[in-house]
C-alpha cells in the first residue's frame, strides 16, 4: 500500500489500508461517525483495519495515548458503518468520516476512555468539522446509525465533554424520576409520535405506532448517547423530554426540514 500525506494536522502516522472505495454521489463527507475498536489492543485493531479481505476500515484510529493514525484518505469511502442509516440515508459510509477509538469495548471489560485520548478525538473532529463544514449535530456514534447491531462507542463515551468543545449536539438529560409514565409494550398515537421524533432527529426507526423490538433498540441507542445513566430501551419521561430538548436544540433549518 502506498502511503500518503495525512489530511489532518493532528494525525501523527499514516498506516494505509487497502479497504476503501469511491464515495457514491457525495463529493465531500458531511458527517462523522465515532466507534470503538472492541479488540484486545490497538495493534490488533490496526492490523484488522489495514488487512485486505477483512472488508473493514476507518479513516482514523485514535490510540489510548492520544496518537492518531490515518488509514484511509478522507476523500475515499472507508468501510466502518456497515448496514446503517441516518436521516433516511442508508449509505452512511459514503457520507461520513469514520473514526475508530481504541477501547476493548463491552465484551472485553469496557474500560474508561483516557482523557488524553478524548482530547485527541476532540482535536481531530474539530479540524475535520472546520475543513469540511460539518455541523456539530452531524457527529454521531456507530450505535446511532446501527441501533440493533452496535453499541459503540457506548454509554461511557463522554459526549458531554466533546460537546463542551463544540463537537456533537448535547443537552443536559432530564433527571430520571421514579414511578413515572412508561410506554413500553404500548401501541398507538403516543408511540407513533415518539417514533416520528426519533426519525426526525435522524434515527432509522419504523413509523408503525408499535413499541416493537426495533423501536426498543432505537430508544436504547438514543439513551446510550444522550441519557447514558440508564440504557434500557424504555421510553420514560426523562428519555422523552431529553429527546424534545435535543430536537429544540437542532439548527432551525434542520428542525423544520
Ligand atoms: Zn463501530
Amino acid at each position: 500500500m502506498q502511503s500518503f500525506v495525512p489530511d489532518s494536522s493532528v494525525a501523527s502516522t499514516v498506516t494505509p489500508s487497502p479497504n476503501y472505495g469511491d464515495r457514491k454521489g457525495i463529493t465531500s463527507p458531511d458527517m462523522i461517525v465515532l466507534h470503538y475498536t472492541g479488540m484486545a489492543d490497538a495493534a490488533g485493531a490496526l492490523v484488522r483495519l489495514c488487512t485486505p479481505g477483512t472488508e473493514v476500515s476507518a479513516h482514523y484510529v485514535v490510540l489510548e495515548d492520544g496518537n492518531i493514525v490515518q488509514c484511509v484518505r478522507e476523500s475515499a469511502r472507508a468501510w466502518h458503518a456497515g448496514m446503517s442509516s441516518w436521516v433516511g440515508d442508508s449509505d452512511v459510509n459514503s457520507r461520513s468520516i469514520g473514526i475508530e477509538i481504541v477501547n476493548r469495548g463491552h465484551d472485553l471489560g469496557y474500560p474508561d476512555f483516557p482523557l488524553r485520548q478524548i482530547a485527541a478525538v476532540i482535536a481531530l473532529c474539530k479540524g475535520i468539522m472546520l475543513r469540511r463544514d460539518i455541523p456539530k449535530h452531524r457527529v454521531v456514534g456507530h450505535s446511532d446509525v446501527a441501533p440493533g447491531r452496535k453499541k459503540d462507542p457506548g454509554e461511557k463515551f463522554p459526549w458531554r465533554l466533546l460537546a463542551d468543545s463544540g463537537v456533537g449536539l448535547w443537552v443536559e438529560p432530564t433527571p430520571i424520576v421514579r414511578s413515572e409514565h412508561k410506554m413500553l409494550g404500548a401501541s398507538g398515537d403516543e408511540v407513533l409520535a415518539m417514533q416520528r421524533k426519533l426519525a426526525s432527529f435522524g434515527y432509522g426507526v419504523p413509523l408503525n405506532g408499535q413499541y416493537d423490538g426495533q423501536t426498543m433498540d432505537v430508544v436504547a441507542a438514543f439513551q446510550r448517547h444522550f441519557r447514558p445513566e440508564r440504557v434500557d430501551g424504555i421510553a420514560d419521561y426523562s428519555t422523552l423530554t431529553t429527546l424534545d430538548d435535543l430536537l429544540a436544540a437542532l439548527p432551525k433549518e434542520v428542525a423544520t426540514a
